[in-house]
């Protein structure tokens, strides 16, 4: 089956085109590194033909662990059939620095020039069948974002594996060409890839060499061949743009927003008040209200509209189960199992919905890219770099994805200390935890939500601090470049399709592995041990009140030393969402949580909760990054440990006041 790679600088619209080819729904982003990883789909118009979205690369000599996937992906293995190029046509000459090297690599190339309607509003003009002609393969013209063109580039695709493969663009001084060629007549007999293989030589590429080493001596006649290749190839991409380009000039609009956002006095206090009124409104106001008449409302004690009252699921579920005449313990298990710590979690995905959907704004509209560069500065003091703004942007809905992003920070110190402190940031699976103990024990206070953000922004800025000190970490900085994408009115489909997609994981999830933990905290509370399972007098005579008061003394000093906390605590680990749906189990409802904790003790659970190390996955996807038992082990232990002094801190202060 023949397949067909995506490659492209990062931020060309990659993503939003394999998205519009396949049909699927991968997380698109206004920064270099979003696709960290290639991921693959079926072409919609031939399913037989595989797409392969590959993590963006500026040129073939790898230098970050992503670039790295690209070249190997197109190198070794299983290779493409054929290569799409997708190229942004308001960045030409820099992206056509990595085409003339794919032209080189013995495959067809197709080549797909993006942001068709940036250069339409610039009034630049594009001439497709001269630029065409000086690369030597096909050209199309698209638009990804807004779907123009792109039935005309997926009809043209099935064609691309069966046709001839590309040639090498004759961008090089008729010197560098001879010594090319007497490399390339110099190399072992069983490498196919000549001409990459030579030019990479003469580059002084160190994965070639070392591939080439023990292989022979060959002898290269040419001073500085690594600038020169460069040069040439610059100046025969200037060539091309002088053909193929002329420039309208036209500036888009937006420009001037720019000035405002990003002034150096305003642009930290605008984001924080943006953030503000994004939770402000997803967690506080509208979401609350929509999330009390979900989880107090339909799974609680029903709703009343116009004098006309419909009862809640559990009043339906014990009306039904008593006519079915089924058995107590499975009334309990349905009623407190299931709709006592399901319904509370539930009960929050409004609010989660509704922040997805003004971060998905932010994020289409072109601002949150800006924020990395906003951060840039604040984050030099602590030793971060905007880079670090990715993978913590991206642990805001899950940690895992955050933690692969780190994959961009080519700053090894950096990189690490962003895997171990990105998912302080509370995920989506937090933020019930978080909308809970605003709810139950601060009356739904404005401050809560932010203050956990704020909270998990403290604890990386700090520890990126002391942990940059440790002289454990590799040392050097590295600039942080980055090029802002225009700003635009995000298209409702885009906003739409990421809320569904991330709203519809959180249900899958909470439908599995949440459902059984929440059974099954059902069930380990409501049984004892007596050489055998016995149904337990209470929750506290329970299996689980067992266990809980074995840990509880640890957790004693930061002031919830009850075992339902240590419980909840504990399931967290599996997934976050379990310490909602446990205290549901444990609780039963927001008045018995308000009377076991104080806000003193429920604000230290919450901040031990938010933390320390993160549940299963994310320590998976931790390990896997470190590549290293020793650094997860150190990763999982600062992050517990830091959570234990915050919390004791927290409480030792708040229960004095
Ligand atoms: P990737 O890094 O190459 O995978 O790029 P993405 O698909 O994540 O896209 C980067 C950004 O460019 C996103 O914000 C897209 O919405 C935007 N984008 C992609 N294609 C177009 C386009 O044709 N026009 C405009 N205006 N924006 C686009
Ligand atoms: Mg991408």
């Amino acid at each position: 089956m023949p397949t067909i790679a995506l490659a492209g600088n990062p931020n060309c619209g990659k993503t939003t085109l394999f998205n519009a080819l396949t049909g699927s729904n991968q997380f698109t982003g206004n920064w270099p590194g979003v696709t960290v990883e290639k991921k693959e789909g079926r072409l919609i118009r031939a399913p037989e033909i595989t797409l392969l979205d590959l993590p963006g690369v500026y040129s073939l000599s790898p230098f970050s662990p992503e670039e790295h996937i690209t070249r190997e992906a197109l190198l070794h293995g299983r290779r493409p059939d054929a290569i799409l190029n997708l190229v942004d046509g308001s960045n030409l000459e820099r992206n056509l620095c990595l085409t003339l090297q794919l032209l080189e690599l013995g495959l067809p190339v197709l080549v797909a020039v993006n942001f068709l309607d940036v250069l339409r509003k610039r009034g630049d003009a594009l001439d497709l069948a001269a630029l065409s002609a000086a690369l030597g393969c096909p050209v199309v013209a698209v638009s990804a974002l807004r779907g123009e063109r792109v039935a005309a580039l997926a009809a043209a695709l099935p064609g691309l594996p069966r046709q001839a493969p590309a040639m090498p663009a004759r961008c090089f001084s008729r010197e560098t060409e001879a010594v090319l060629r007497g490399v390339e007549a110099q190399l072992p007999p069983n490498i196919h890839l000549r001409r990459f293989y030579a030019v990479k030589l003469l580059e002084g590429d160190p994965l070639v060499l070392q591939a080439l080493a023990g292989r022979g001596d060959i002898s290269i006649r040419l001073e500085d061949g690594d600038a020169r290749i460069a040069g040439e190839r610059y100046d025969h991409i200037e060539r091309i743009r002088a053909r193929c380009l002329r420039r309208g000039g036209r500036k888009l609009p937006g420009a001037w927003i720019d000035s405002v956002l990003l002034n150096r006095w305003l642009a930290l206090p605008i984001f924080a008040l943006l953030m503000f009124l994004v939770y402000y409104i997803s967690v506080s106001t509208l979401g609350k209200w929509l999330s009390d008449f979900v989880g107090e409302g339909i799974f609680g004690g029903g709703v009343s509209a116009f004098g006309v009252t419909l009862p809640g699921l559990p009043a339906l579920f014990a009306a039904l189960l008593e006519r079915w005449r089924v058995s107590a313990w499975m009334q309990s298990m349905v009623l407190e199992g299931l709709l006592g710590g399901m319904g509370t979690l539930l009960g929050f995905v409004p609010q989660m919905t509704l922040l997805y959907l003004c971060l998905a704004f932010l994020e289409g509209c072109g601002y949150l890219s800006r924020i990395a560069f906003v951060l840039d500065r604040l984050f030099r003091r602590f030793g971060l770099s905007g880079r670090a703004f990715l993978p913590m942007l991206l642990a805001t809905g899950c940690g895992v994805p955050g933690i692969l992003a780190a994959r961009t920070i080519e700053n090894e110190r950096e990189r690490r200390i962003s895997i171990i402190t990105c998912t302080f940031l509370p995920c989506s699976a937090k933020l019930p935890l978080v909308a809970l103990l605003a709810g139950a024990l601060f009356r739904g206070a404005w401050w809560v939500a932010p203050s956990a953000y704020l909270c998990g922004m403290g604890a990386i800025l700090f520890s990126a601090f002391l942990l940059r000190r440790l002289k454990i970490f590799p040392q050097g900085g590295a600039p942080f470049v980055m090029e802002l994408p225009p700003y635009q009115m995000p298209l409702a489909r885009n906003l739409w399709r990421s809320v569904r997609e991330r709203t519809a994981s959180f249900l899958k999830k909470a439908g599995t592995v949440i459902l059984l933990s929440a059974l099954l905290v059902w069930f380990l509370a409501n049984v004892k041990w007596e050489g055998g399972f016995r149904a337990a007098a209470g929750l506290s005579e329970g299996l689980l009140a067992d266990l809980g008061r074995r840990v509880a003394p640890f957790f004693a000093p930061l002031g919830f030393g009850n075992w339902e906390a240590a419980v909840a605590t504990f399931t967290g680990w599996i997934a976050k969402e379990n310490i909602v749906t446990a205290l549901g189990v444990l609780y039963g409802g927001e008045s018995s949580l308000a009377a076991a904790f104080s806000p003193a003790a429920g604000y230290a659970f919450l901040v031990f909760n938010l933390l320390c190390s993160p549940c299963v996955a994310a320590m998976s996807a931790i390990r896997r990054e470190m590549a290293s038992r020793r650094w997860t082990l150190f990763a999982l232990a600062w992050q517990t440990g830091f959570a234990y002094l915050a919390a004791l801190l927290v409480w030792q202060i708040g229960s004095r006041l």
